[in-house]
């Protein structure tokens, strides 16, 4: 039978901030020695008391704005209950009833399909346990105790393992576009989890899974279509899905139950008595909202109406939010590079210079980034360079093996491209009596590959156009050098 599957998830993102979610204790997943920021709050002591961090709940209203929550006039804390090693206080402080952020959607990259958005709280994260099986002992650390945890959770409007894995990917970009969250799924910065039900084609609604522990974009798609394949087998054989929590194991690449899903009721939610519940301010609500950073899919729409840029061009950039910034202030430079030398350009070359930009900038730079494990606004290259070098490409000035080099050498010495032109010797050989002075001697000393080619192999005037390159040192255009051969050998 054909079942709809029917998929919503929960996702947890570590946010940024300097301190921890109810006391002062340093907010660092990047520290290794465990148990150093920790404090009688977070260690749970009797008799401690907690302190609400402003600058997590503003993060979480930002998300909200930029996911068009209704932020909650009112929000409150409540105790969640439950019993785990890595939970020092028996309980975890979450948001039940009252989450700051209510409603909004999230638009697919792939599909531009609306996902609706249930709601996103503030909870606190737990500690870390470490296994060693072969002692019998388990260690405990915990600095991640009290880190400020936010959760979305979604309506269950999803339908694939491809989708899931899309609303995952473009929630991350969100948050890192608002400086909220480093969202590393790969570092645990966000976990994802998934609900997934199978609905018969008359339109009942099946009985849910969830699936934990899924730790990278790959897995929640290989998890998610796993569970389908599962849950649609058990249906076809007149069996009946069981309600439960499951985890993924990687190794077999399958999903493996774990244990029975607790209800709400479970967890004894009541509010949290220590703290009092807060008003969020709507003046600060409107500043927030009026300071939002433009965001992913706006940046996509822009690109590709102001600079002209192909879909995969716009896509690639805005996954990224410091190499965009990089394309523009380069475009913006190449400009006035331009203008500089007394020929302002025009609105058709401005575009020219930024698809040549767009260019450059995903192909040599991106490579040279990739290569260094760099981000764009941490290199040798300034934006100002890298402008000129594309006024130079536009003007001809150079040629583009030519520009390569400079490149390369801009990124080794963070010289601008003027210079390494004038010593290096690399401004374009348009000149026809340079040129034809290389090919002689390019002939002469190659004859075997000059009778090749007269008696009808191509290649040979390849190797020719080749070798007279690399005596003119990439400077000229190899067409011209071509064209001036075929010439010479008529
Ligand atoms: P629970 O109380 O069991 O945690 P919720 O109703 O709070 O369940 O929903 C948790 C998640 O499960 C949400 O992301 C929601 O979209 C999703 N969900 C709810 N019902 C279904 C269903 N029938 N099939 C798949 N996912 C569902
Ligand atoms: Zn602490
Ligand atoms: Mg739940």
């Amino acid at each position: 039978m054909n079942y709809e599957p029917v998929i919503g998830l929960e996702i947890h993102a570590e946010l940024k901030t300097k301190s921890k979610m109810f006391c002062a204790c340093k907010n660092d997943p990047d520290e290794r020695d465990p148990n150093v920021n920790i404090c009688p709050v977070c260690t749970g002591q009797p008799g401690t008391l907690p302190a609400i961090n402003e600058a997590a709940v503003n993060h979480v209203v930002r998300v909200g704005l930029a996911l068009g929550s209704e932020i909650g006039r009112l929000t409150k804390w409540d105790r969640k209950n439950y019993f785990y090693p890595d939970l020092p206080k028996g309980y975890q402080i979450s948001q039940f009833d009252k989450p700051i952020c209510l409603g909004g959607e999230l638009a697919l990259l792939d599909s531009g399909r609306k996902i609706k958005i249930r709601r996103v709280h503030l909870e606190e994260d737990t500690g870390r346990l470490a296994h060693f099986g072969h002692i019998g002992h388990s260690l405990i650390d915990l600095n991640r105790a009290g880190m400020p945890l936010m959760e979305l959770v979604t309506e269950p409007d999803l339908k694939s393992g491809e989708e899931a894995s899309g609303f995952a990917k473009e929630l991350r970009l969100i948050l890192k576009y608002l400086g909220v969250s480093d969202a590393e799924m790969e570092h645990g910065q966000m976990r994802v989890e998934a609900n997934l039900s199978l609905k018969k084609p008359d339109g009942g609604l099946g009985v849910k899974v969830e699936v934990k522990n899924l730790n990278s974009f790959k897995t929640v798609r290989d998890a998610i279509d796993f569970e389908i394949g599962r849950q649609t087998k058990i249906l076809d054989e007149g069996k009946k899905v069981v309600q439960e929590t499951r985890g993924w194991n990687e190794s077999k690449g399958e999903t493996v139950s774990q244990r029975i899903k607790e209800e709400s009721h479970d967890y004894r939610y009541f509010p949290e008595p220590d703290l009092p519940p807060l008003e969020i301010d709507s003046v600060l609500v409107e500043k927030f909202k009026a300071d939002l950073p433009e965001l992913p899919a706006d940046k996509r729409k822009r690109f590709k109406t102001e600079y002209g840029l192909a879909v995969a061009q716009a896509d690639i950039l805005a996954a990224d939010a410091k190499l965009a910034d990089f394309f523009e202030e380069a475009v913006s430079e190449s400009e006035d590079a331009m203008e500089d030398v007394g020929a302002a350009p025009s609105k058709k070359e401005k575009s020219a210079l930024a698809t040549l930009a767009a260019n450059y900038v995903l192909g040599d730079f991106l490579s040279l980034l990739n290569e260094a494990s760099a981000s764009a606004d941490d290199t040798r290259i300034t934006a100002e360079n890298f402008g000129e070098l594309m006024a130079l490409v536009h003007q001809n000035q150079i040629t583009s093996t030519a520009a390569k080099e400079i490149l390369k050498e801009m990124w080794a010495t963070g010289e601008n491209p003027s210079r390494i032109v004038e010593e290096k010797n690399l401004s374009k050989i348009d000149d026809a009596g340079i040129i034809e002075k290389v090919i002689e001697k390019v002939i002469t000393a190659n004859q075997k590959a000059v009778e090749d080619y007269k008696n009808g192999k191509e290649a040979s005037l390849q190797f020719l156009v080749g070798v007279a390159m690399k005596e003119l040192k990439g400077a000229a255009e190899a067409k011209t050098v071509a064209d001036a051969l075929k010439k010479f050998l008529k």
